[in-house]
């Protein structure tokens, strides 16, 4: 009878789920919730239910009371922070994870989980043209994480386990880690959590806000006369604040080559951009990947890989596995004893891991690459579409180019508070976008990606921005 009445309250779950996307195409609800603070949290009660409601009575709560409260990140007018961009083929993999609910922390708790984890990885890096330091074949390796912070903490800790074997020094308040003022803040968070100190290397307008390599070798130099000991560089493959992209390939030529005897562990964050190494035009931002230790982007932003799932890869698996290996007794099997096999729980922080290679899998399978380069290219080019209409209105500037599925623009002239009165008007005319700030100039991003949006809501955007345009600073010439 559990089984009957699953069957039957899940087939209504997907045909909820088929009409919500329906409706989000239709624009029925609005990308923000109006609701106040508390909306819940004030009026629903205070205990569980003792006894059970019926599945129609939990829905028809779901209308009431989660719906309002919902920011549809799948809308077709979100264009806020980066795209959670999501597809039916990765949540039908996603569903059936979850029913599996296997708990992958080893190859014999999970064999499936793990070997098609292996394999999703390796057809990922091969989709990406990534190098071959980074597949299973060598001594290198991908492993899925939750998100893009938690790679960067599992490579800064494997880079201080590193440091700490090679230099013998165990104060690690003596090592540093460098990035550019732009990179996400995820690297100050993980340094903290790692003990190490952080260099932000000031970025500017006039190299597009990429790190520059003279900036961060002397910086790297005067922090080795001062005694202190760099062991971790993070480049940024397309920021968060405007999708800058660091000279991957000169980085890492000028740090190995100044810095040849100090074990400085390299990792490009390329959480959004990543994806764009599915198609050949955008893959010149790759070139010298193989100098890096490490390379992670999300497939969830982008790549239509419903959250959560961030992709790590490693030169050095041993890295990891050195400094996660500890487990119980329960925890041993012959598998793992044999050496033939991955036990994934020794590459992240967490034992427990879901089955999260099935909706890359059933994303492959189901779009092909071509399916996954089309979104890519696709949501580019829409973003396109949008650059240009920027670029012929004379009232606005674009501080730095488009590279990517991001538009950055303002006002030509204005102070920040027209900037922000710019971007209220707009989200008030139904759709949602987020401001930066660059040189303490407040910036708006419009970051295209969602498989919902359409040329038509591109333009939409773009007739709000004039009207808006129009009553702050009057028409364009
Ligand atoms: N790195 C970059 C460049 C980002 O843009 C972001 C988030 O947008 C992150 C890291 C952090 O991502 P996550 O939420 O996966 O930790």
């Amino acid at each position: 009878a559990r089984v009957e009445e699953f069957r039957r309250c899940g087939h209504q779950m997907v045909d909820f789920i088929a009409e919500y996307y329906r409706d989000l195409a239709r624009h029925k609800y609005p990308v923000l919730p109006s609701v106040e603070m508390g909306y819940l949290t004030k009026t629903e009660p205070k205990h569980a239910p003792q006894q059970p409601c019926s599945y129609e009575d939990l829905m028809r709560e779901v209308d009431t009371k989660i719906l309002p409260g919902v920011t549809h990140w799948q809308h077709p007018r979100f264009f806020g922070y980066f795209p959670a961009s999501s597809s039916f083929p990765a949540m039908l993999g996603d569903m059936l994870s979850m029913a599996f609910n296997t708990i992958g922390f080893s190859w014999a708790a999970a064999p499936a989980a793990t070997e098609l984890e292996t394999v999703v990885m390796d057809w990922l890096a091969a989709a990406c043209d990534l190098p071959s330091v980074f597949v299973s074949s060598g001594s290198g390796g991908g492993v899925i994480q939750q998100t893009a912070s938690d790679s960067m903490l599992v490579v800064i800790m494997a880079a201080r386990h590193r440091a700490v074997a090679q230099t013998g020094e165990t104060d690690t308040r003596q090592f540093v880690a460098y990035a550019s003022d732009q990179a996400h803040s995820s690297i100050i968070k993980e340094a903290k959590c790692a003990g190490v100190q952080v260099r932000s290397i000031k970025t500017s307008r006039e190299h597009s806000y990429a790190l520059q390599p003279t900036d961060l070798i002397a910086q790297m130099r005067k922090d080795t006369q001062d005694g202190l000991i760099p062991i971790f560089v993070c480049g940024t493959i397309g920021t968060t604040s405007t999708t800058a992209v660091d000279p991957i390939q000169s980085l890492a030529e000028s740090v190995r080559c100044e810095f040849a005897g100090l074990p400085v562990w390299l990792h490009v964050d390329a959480a959004y951009a990543g994806t764009a190494a599915l198609v050949a035009e955008c893959r010149h931002h790759f070139k010298g990947l193989e100098l890096w230790d490490s390379f992670n982007f999300n497939p969830h932003k982008m790549m239509m890989i419903s959250f959560d799932f961030s992709a790590l890869y490693v030169q050095e698996r041993s890295a990891l596995i050195d400094l996660f290996s500890v487990g119980e007794e329960c925890l041993r099997n012959k598998a793992s004893e044999s050496g033939q096999v991955i036990d994934y729980r020794k590459w992240q922080v967490p034992l427990g891991r879901r089955f999260r290679a099935l909706k890359l899998w059933f994303a492959f399978k189901l779009m092909g690459t071509e399916g996954l380069q089309r979104h890519v290219r696709r949501s580019f080019a829409l973003a396109e579409r949008f650059e240009r209409w920027v670029a012929a209105d004379d009232r606005f500037d674009m501080p730095t180019p488009r590279l990517f599925g991001l538009v950055c623009l303002r006002l030509k002239g204005q102070p920040n508070d027209a900037q922000c009165a710019l971007l209220d008007g707009v989200n008030g005319c139904g759709f949602f976008l987020v401001s930066t700030k660059v040189d303490d100039q407040v910036v708006i991003r419009v970051a295209v990606g969602s498989p919902q949006c359409e040329a038509q809501d591109i333009d939409e955007l773009w007739r709000a921005f004039q009207r808006e345009a129009d009553k702050l600073v009057g028409p364009s010439k």
